[in-house]
């Protein structure tokens, strides 16, 4: 008989996921639906970059790389490093992973022990508890506020540390709010983890690129260099330059812990795809201005969707500043019931029933860690966003 591990037991599918399967099962059905649950740019890999990895293969780079990546990639990442963050790190320094989600697992792989705890502020990107679940760590959740646009406070990461705390995981811009930290906050929050010198931070700086005005993006190691010793600093190309399914995630950190994590990547996946590495350093070194396309493309779904969300009766949705999701609370609709006779008691009841009688796909805060919210991504075409927020306006509309 099949038996999970104990590890295993504790953690889930990604809700994330779960829902985008469930909107394209529906639609397997004959149903029409308009899916913004999922975390994708809906843009295409730039040309520059699937030609360096169709060039790669060409030349027969089909073999396996040193485990942290092709020396050529991990220069361009400490160049990336110095040119968008002022930040000094050499070559040895930095890795390549398949993807961000395996930073994220090899860094705490190499350094958490059962019972240690690393501090998420929620609302937060679904992976995070999960993955610390799987080391026997435990996640301790710190929820922000709304009128705190989000973010968290240094009283309240203050709150939350305790002896057995190893890492903060910050992520700005954030999934699913779209908050941004400014210098400032960072710095709000290092003044608190000067006085805990063993807590580390893990900067996920995934969604860098895609800010539209207001705070300027900043990260912890930048803006408080004395915490540069103990913050991971990571990054990718999947959201920046529309290459998800490439599976390249990089960071730079202190040598101890890169090479801790080598030593973890070395044992499960070995160095990425090779060939995939190439379109990485094409994207890193070769032109931006896609970059800038696809950023202004976002600040007008981002415009469009927020304003035509606060446009229905009972909703509210801040403009955040950064990523490309709105997080909006659905509190009014709480105990109401929808023309089939549901009840809405939760953020999941909400967006299950928008899904089924309303015909789009979004995720309920909890999945994130705060409730009575859901995230919408915008990552879609004006059209279909414009047909999506009718929807959502007409359902919002018949419940009693
Ligand atoms: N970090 C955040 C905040 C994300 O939203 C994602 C992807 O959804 C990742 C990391 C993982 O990125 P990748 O697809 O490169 O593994």
């Amino acid at each position: 008989q099949f038996r999970k591990s104990t590890a295993l037991s504790r953690i889930q599918p990604a809700a994330t996921i779960a829902i985008t399967q469930k909107a394209r099962d529906l639609r397997g059905q004959g149903h029409d639906i308009i899916s913004l649950s999922i975390g994708e740019p809906d843009f295409d890999t730039p040309d520059h970059v699937k030609t360096a990895a169709a060039e790669a293969v060409a030349r027969g780079e089909t073999k396996y790389t040193p485990i942290p990546g092709i020396p050529q990639l991990r220069e361009a990442i400490a160049e990336k490093f110095k040119r968008e963050n002022g930040l000094d790190y050499a070559p040895s320094q930095t890795i390549v992973c398949t993807g961000g989600k395996q930073v994220i697992a090899n860094a705490l792989l190499a350094t958490l022990n059962p019972g240690d705890e690393v501090i998420v502020p929620a609302p937060y990107w679904v992976s995070y508890t999960q993955q610390v679940e799987m080391t026997g760590a435990v996640p301790v959740v710190v929820p922000t506020r709304e009128e705190d646009g989000f973010l968290l406070t240094p009283a309240a990461l203050e709150a939350a540390i305790t002896e057995k705390t190893r890492w903060l995981i910050l992520n700005s811009p954030s999934n699913p709010s779209g908050a941004v930290y400014s210098a400032e906050d960072l710095r709000g929050l290092a003044d608190v983890l000067e006085r805990h010198t063993d807590v580390w931070v893990l900067s996920d700086d995934m969604y860098e690129h895609l800010i539209y005005g207001g705070v300027p993006f900043a990260t912890m190691a930048a803006a408080a260099p004395a915490m540069k010793d103990r913050t991971l600093t990571m990054n990718g190309v999947s959201k920046a330059y529309a290459m998800t399914g490439w599976r390249i995630g990089y960071a730079a950190g202190p040598q101890a812990l890169i090479d801790a994590m080598a030593l973890v990547q070395g044992q499960l996946t070995s160095g990425a795809a090779r060939p995939c590495q190439w379109a990485a350093h094409a994207a890193l070194t070769g032109p931006q201005d896609a970059i800038a396309r696809q950023r202004d493309a976002f600040k007008r779904r981002r415009d469009l969707v927020v304003q035509r969300l606060n446009a229905i009766p009972g909703m509210t949705c801040p403009t955040p500043p950064g990523a490309f999701y709105v997080f909006p609370s659905c509190e009014a609709y709480l105990g109401k019931t929808t023309p089939k006779g549901r009840k809405i008691d939760t953020d999941e009841n909400f967006v299950m029933a928008l899904l089924e009688e309303g015909g789009v796909a979004c995720v309920h805060g909890a999945a994130f860690g705060q409730s009575p919210y859901f995230r919408v991504s915008y990552a879609a075409s004006e059209a279909e966003l414009t047909q999506a927020m009718d929807r959502i306006e007409a359902f919002c509309s018949t419940l009693t």
